[in-house]
């Protein structure tokens, strides 16, 4: 158009990491910072993420010239998704790869690397986003001295040589598990080349020790390595669907996560569907309102014309109900271009959600990013899939499993992540002896079914 113009977004970083390693104090503690430290008037509040504005980063890095003396901000900020509920829900897939630019993977400096961390790191890798390692809780360290918000290299100055060698032995620990996986890493300030090298940012989510290295570093290593990809223009909107959530008086809402372009009031759009795409338009956008003016104003949203990219935003339109979580969001330019955007949205759905009629499981998840997880997962325990679908466990999934259980009776099972069981579909399981293997946690239900299996073979 006539106004095209370019600008260089925030990167998209999430956080991911075994249950209880610190994800959340880690969000709660970097959100906390950027509210903190910013100017009135500065908006950080986004639906979904949190955005750590330029400003803010630049105060944090001031304390650190000694330590980044390079360190300019060229970034307008950096945007954490706000992953609700569960570790997956990080896996927000884009055609060809992660509307992630960048992740945070959570150690607990104490307990190492655990089950739901591999799992992190087998997404990181199939999907080729870079990462670095908080390695979080410094602060339970024996004899650790903690200083609040204090950079790393400082209160380490601070340790007993005791406590700085427990602290070396597991971060070295960490860097042996990573090793197994196959990536070399280093404590960050010993790092020479941070595109052959995982760097490991010693935090404590609590006490803030080390949390301005973190976001210093992720910045820098933003800067220096994707900064081109970063580029975006006032074109249609590209993202993806976060959630589907009622809203009082506004009926069935998605939050998006916007990695490209402009998304206006009134844009005709595309999104998967449960049942087949839904083609619709903007009817409003909502921003939260800011805490001071929740007051004075009803409702905890305030309508927008426009928003860029990144950002995270609720839509409200007409025809959501049938919504899928973890959808592309594409905004159609125009009309005529239809045919092929439902073409390309079918595409990239149908990858993930199929039936084939041989002898494998039904697995059920709630996002098609979990969906993705699973169906990799299945793929490396080479367990075959007869059935892949978004949505709670209903009695047609049963009915399916149920066919299978006749001639192959270990693969006659339906394996749930973070859905429900509906009363029918329980009610027919349990008359069918159909086994339902559900979790939050993949690595729990690929047990379970594993431990089943062996049973029924003795
Ligand atoms: P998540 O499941 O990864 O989101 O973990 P949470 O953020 O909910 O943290 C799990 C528990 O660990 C909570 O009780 C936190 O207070 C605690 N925790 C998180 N970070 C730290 C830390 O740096 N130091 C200490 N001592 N506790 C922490
Ligand atoms: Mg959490």
């Amino acid at each position: 158009s006539s106004t095209s113009r370019e600008w260089i977004r925030q990167p998209i970083i999430v956080v991911m990491g075994h249950v209880d390693h610190g994800k959340t104090t880690l969000l709660d503690k970097i959100r906390g910072t950027a509210v903190a430290r910013k100017e009135p008037g500065e908006i950080t509040q986004h639906v979904g993420a949190s955005i750590v504005p330029a400003s803010v980063l630049k105060k944090i890095a001031e304390p650190l010239r000694k330590y980044f003396p390079k360190l300019q901000i060229e970034i307008p900020g950096l945007l954490f998704i706000d992953t609700p509920g569960h570790e997956l829900f990080a896996n927000l897939r884009k055609r060809g790869g992660s509307v992630a630019d960048m992740a945070i993977l959570v150690v607990d400096v104490m307990e190492g690397f655990q089950p739901q961390t591999v799992e992190a790191i087998n997404i990181l890798k199939e999907k080729k986003v870079p990462f670095v390692v908080a390695a979080n809780k410094i602060d339970r360290i024996e004899g650790w001295k903690p200083t609040p918000d204090a950079p790393f290299l400082e209160t380490i100055r601070n340790q007993s040589q005791r406590t700085i060698n427990i602290l070396e032995e597991k971060i070295y620990r960490i860097a042996g598990e990573l090793y197994n996986h196959g990536f070399e890493a280093e404590r960050f300030d010993r790092v020479r080349d941070f595109r052959r090298t995982v760097a490991i940012i010693p935090i404590s989510a609590k006490t803030g020790e080390g949390v301005s290295e973190l976001l210093a570093l992720m910045t820098g290593l933003v800067q220096q390595f994707m900064k081109k990809k970063l580029v975006t223009s006032s074109e249609p909107a590209k993202g993806v669907v976060l959630e589907v959530k009622e809203e009082p008086g506004l009926g069935t809402t998605i939050d998006v996560i916007i990695y490209e372009g402009v998304l206006k009031k009134n844009d005709l759009f595309i999104i998967a569907g449960k049942s087949k795409p839904v083609v619709t338009r903007v009817r409003a956008l909502l921003m939260p309102r800011p805490l001071q003016d929740m007051r004075m104003h009803e409702g905890r949203f305030t309508q927008v014309e426009e928003v860029y990219a990144a950002t995270g935003v609720k839509v409200s339109a007409p025809d959501l109900d049938d919504a899928l979580a973890g959808s592309p969001f594409y905004v159609i330019p125009d009309e005529t271009r239809l045919q092929d955007y439902l073409k390309m949205v079918s595409e990239e759905v149908s990858e993930l959600r199929f039936k084939v009629e041989s002898d494998g499981v039904v697995i059920k998840a709630d996002t098609l990013g979990s969906l993705e997880a699973l169906l990799e997962a299945m793929r490396r325990e080479k367990i075959p899939v007869r059935l892949a679908d978004v949505g709670n466990v209903s009695r047609n999934d049963v009915i399916e499993a149920s066919v299978v259980k006749k001639s192959k009776p270990e693969y006659g099972v339906i394996l749930a992540f973070n859905v429900k069981l509906l009363p029918e579909a329980e009610e027919l399981a349990a008359r069918e002896g159909v086994k339902v293997f559900q979790s939050n946690i993949i690595y729990h239900i690929i047990e379970e079914y594993a431990k089943w299996v062996k049973e029924l073979r003795e």
